[in-house]
């Protein structure tokens, strides 16, 4: 089993919260889509495993004539062994949503479309620097719906400045009323370097009360799972059979392709990433065929050693519902790291935010963050890391 990620850095204006690559001139289009495929094609041997999700991610994949999209799926179809149960996710902007775009999509083989509405207040939206409003949000879902889309994610942001507690209560009760497959929900981050962040530098934005922000989680978490959700991963909400099939390889170790720029690997024990510029990417993959070069000549690549690989499993195991098996976490990293695991463990399983439940098929039981733990979360896997 293999995932494939496609970034496309293209947006057509910059939220101020956002540190991903992108940019806001779309000229380079087709020479872009012309070197991710180069890159497909040219890492096809890196994959060997049949592929059951594709993601395009980015950036705004919806900005994208239909017909990229479908450049690059021929590519994949050609290149790559793509399972008929494939998840084919594309990520869009509700202002980007038309009759013809989806049916461009649905011609494409998408089954899965993640839409980025992240509020249902027109005044945050404004602040946030969105294009869409609520009214066309709201719209978008049901044009998705009316075109037989019936695995639809959204995304939404609690923690917003000034943002109440009733509004975002009214943010997720408009999400349920959607009828939508899935929803992910991230606290508001104020990454360095954004323009959030420096309006707050400047004061002229107050960061949410982290209470606040808490309350906002535990309510989305008792309503979401009120109305038949699962709470899958600490951000990500999915109703039975709706769970994100490839964001989950990122957490149980599957492989997964990423290709264009700025797109992260996961490859056996290696992490490889491509530059975060169009015009370096595209000349890196021009030399990568051009000069017959070994892929890691032209991206940055880290071989993980034991204890990196310890600490990416802490932190993808202990993020996830199903969380650590401890059997398992003995085979692969030794009785020496799993027994470092459970004595950084001890104090919170002793205040009951680490819980080890009894499973069938798990002799030494999961390690898992309790209700409590969620909230904490950051912390405790901070505690349970391996540091030299
Ligand atoms: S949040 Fe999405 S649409 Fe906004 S700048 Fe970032 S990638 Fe572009």
């Amino acid at each position: 089993m293999a995932g494939i990620y496609i970034h496309i850095p293209f947006c057509k204006q910059r939220c101020i919260y956002c540190d991903f690559y992108s940019t806001t001139s779309q000229e380079k289009e087709n020479r872009y889509i012309e070197a991710v495929c180069t890159e497909l094609e040219l890492r096809k041997q890196s994959l060997p495993d049949p592929v059951h999700t594709i993601y395009i991610g980015g950036g705004t994949p919806s900005l994208l004539n239909p017909a990229s999209v479908k450049q690059l799926k021929d590519c994949m179809d050609r290149n790559y062994r793509v399972m008929p149960d494939l998840e084919f996710t594309v990520e869009a902007n509700p202002d980007d949503i038309s009759p013809e775009w989806l049916e461009a999509m649905s011609r494409t083989g998408v089954n899965r479309i993640s839409m980025g509405v992240q509020t249902f207040h027109d005044g945050h939206l404004k602040l946030l620097r969105r294009r869409h409003n609520s009214e066309r949000a709201i719209q978008a879902v049901h044009l998705c719906q009316e075109h037989g889309f019936r695995n639809i994610s959204i995304d939404l942001i609690y923690g917003l400045p000034e943002q109440t507690l009733e509004e975002w209560k009214t943010d997720v009760a408009q999400a349920i009323a959607l009828n939508v497959q899935h929803l992910s929900a991230y606290a508001l981050i104020y990454e360095e370097n954004t323009a959030l962040w420096r309006m707050r530098e400047q004061n002229k934005v107050q960061e949410a009360d982290e209470e606040l922000s808490l309350s906002m989680f535990e309510y989305l978490i008792t309503e979401l799972k009120n109305n038949g959700f699962e709470h899958y991963e600490i951000s990500n909400f999915g109703l039975p059979g709706f769970h994100s099939r490839h964001n989950s390889s990122y957490w149980n170790d599957t492989p997964y392709l990423g290709c264009g720029a700025s797109a992260h690997s996961f490859i056996g024990m290696e992490r490889m990433y491509n530059t975060a510029n169009i015009d370096q990417y595209i000349k890196d993959i021009t030399r990568y065929r051009e000069e017959n070069l070994p892929y890691n000549e032209v991206c940055h690549c880290e071989v993980l050693d034991r204890y990196e690989h310890y600490n990416d499993r802490i932190i993808t195991g202990l993020r996830t519902a199903t969380g650590l098996d401890l059997e398992k976490l003995e085979q692969d990293f030794g009785t020496e790291l799993k027994n470092y695991c459970l004595k950084m463990a001890a104090p919170h399983l002793k205040e009951n935010t680490l819980q080890i439940t009894e499973e069938n098929g798990h002799p030494q039981g999961v390690l898992k963050l309790s209700h409590r733990g969620l909230f904490l979360s950051d912390g405790i896997m901070s505690d349970l890391l391996w540091v030299d």
